[in-house]
């Protein structure tokens, strides 16, 4: 049904462009509406994702899961979930600069293929390769900026919520302004 799509899934299956391809079980693609208007990008897999071949598997995606559901966003419906890198660095560290590299063109390709209107950037290593080098979550998050026709917001990773919840409201406002917009934009 998305042969372009496929091609692509295809591509990063086989992909060995990093070291990271060696200690993969699952290359993760990403997940949900191929023709979704809003696209969330986080880092990289963690374990669950690994072995599940899916991203936000463990806890931080039924975090996730849960403020999608508040602002009525679903995975299985109006959203697409892809991440900086496709393979898992090992023990969940933050993918290397040059591991980013060499795989952003897999994203890239994805943006190009799902024509998102809006890039929800999930935690620091997302937002800063995607919208600023500088970009500060805990200063900047909720706040939308246009690039190249598409409009970019950064918000908190799961992760770092469920490490620290007192940032929970926070990433709450920027869910419900990202529905406002939704709905400002009609998408
Ligand atoms: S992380 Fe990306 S670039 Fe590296 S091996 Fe996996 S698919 Fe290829």
């Amino acid at each position: 049904m998305f042969p372009e799509l496929d091609l692509l899934r295809n591509e990063c299956m086989n992909c060995t462009k990093c070291p990271l391809h060696s200690g993969r079980r699952n290359m993760v693609f990403g997940v949900g509406n191929p023709e979704a208007k809003v696209m969330f990008v986080g880092e990289g897999p963690g374990e669950q994702e690994d072995i599940q071949g899916k991203p936000f598997a463990g806890k931080s995606g039924q975090l996730l899961d849960k403020y999608l559901e508040i602002v009525d966003l679903s995975r299985n419906d109006n959203i697409y979930i892809a991440n900086i890198v496709k393979c898992r660095p090992p023990q969940n560290r933050d993918p290397k600069p040059e591991e980013q590299d060499a795989c952003i063109e897999h994203l890239r390709k994805q943006v190009k293929l799902i024509q998102p209107k809006i890039i929800v950037c999930l935690g620091r290593i997302a937002a800063q390769r995607l919208i600023s080098p500088d970009f500060r979550v805990t200063s900047q998050h909720g706040q939308f900026i246009e690039k190249g026709g598409i409009l970019f917001m950064g918000t908190f990773h799961p992760s770092a919520l469920l490490r620290n919840p007192a940032n929970k409201p926070h990433a709450l406002s920027d869910f419900q302004a990202l529905r406002d917009k939704i709905k400002e934009l009609s998408l």
